[in-house]
């Protein structure tokens, strides 16, 4: 047997609807909260009896917006400054042979949604509409390896930015009672600094936007310096 055809068993609601900005592994940010939205005939109480004692879970899952894309055995690793050539097996990308993903993450709580079972989950690196093959607990004695080398990415990306927010923006988060922790995602996501590395060595103002949730941010970056400038929420 050469190939293999999986069943979806559920999606992934994040606030991260585009890829730009979503930080390179999970546990990055807290605030980054997301659902596990498992539907029929996975979104059984029994399937995720017991899931509950677990805090982290790993998740396997489908580079779906850009599996069409296929991949190359060589791929610049953004922690290396996007110059140097690293085998695909060698890195984390998401241009691999099989579009595969893997991300642990906090499981917060399990509860029922109508016919729906939902996970919901904090520290994720996905985007929106992430489709899920599969769950398994994160296991303390065989998954932590304090002795383990991280290669050419031994620690975690350095997050020096400053962010500042304009008035504008700073009233904006503090009106969403729904979303308490939006200014403190958008201050974490922005000082991991999500510009391509050949934009980083420029020195002239920088505009840039993302969609984080339902709202449009906009912000300049100038030296190490970040400022949003305008929230907006989408229609
Ligand atoms: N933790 C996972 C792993 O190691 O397999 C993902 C690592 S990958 C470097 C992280 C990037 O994947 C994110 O920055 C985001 O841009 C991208 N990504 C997340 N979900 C995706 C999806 N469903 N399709 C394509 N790219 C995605």
């Amino acid at each position: 047997m050469s190939s293999f055809q999986f069943q979806v068993i559920g999606t992934v609601e994040s606030p991260y609807k585009q890829k730009f900005a979503i930080p390179r592994q999970p546990g990055l940010i807290a605030e980054a909260r997301g659902k596990l939205v498992l539907v029929p005939p996975y979104a059984e109480d029994d399937i995720v009896r017991g899931i509950e004692a677990f805090s982290h879970l790993w998740l396997v899952f489908v580079f779906h917006e850009t599996a069409s894309k296929g991949w190359s055995p060589l791929v610049r690793p953004p922690r290396l400054g996007g110059n140097t050539r690293k085998g695909v097996f060698a890195t984390r990308a998401t241009f691999r042979p099989n579009p595969i993903g893997l991300s642990v993450v906090k499981l917060e709580r399990v509860y029922r949604h109508k016919s729906n079972l939902v996970l919901e989950l904090s520290g994720i690196d996905l985007l929106d509409g992430t489709p899920i093959l599969d769950i398994k607990p994160y296991l303390p004695y065989a998954d932590a390896l304090p002795e383990a080398g991280g290669g050419f990415a031994d620690s975690a990306p350095q997050t020096s930015m400053a962010v500042s927010f304009s008035q504008q923006a700073s009233t904006f988060c503090q009106a969403q009672t729904l979303y308490p922790e939006l200014a403190v995602l958008i201050e974490k996501v922005l000082k991991q600094d999500p510009r391509p590395s050949y934009k980083k060595q420029r020195d002239a103002e920088q505009h840039y936007g993302m969609t984080l949730y339902h709202f449009n941010i906009k912000w300049t970056v100038n030296g190490d310096h970040n400022h949003v400038t305008e929230i907006a929420q989408l229609p």
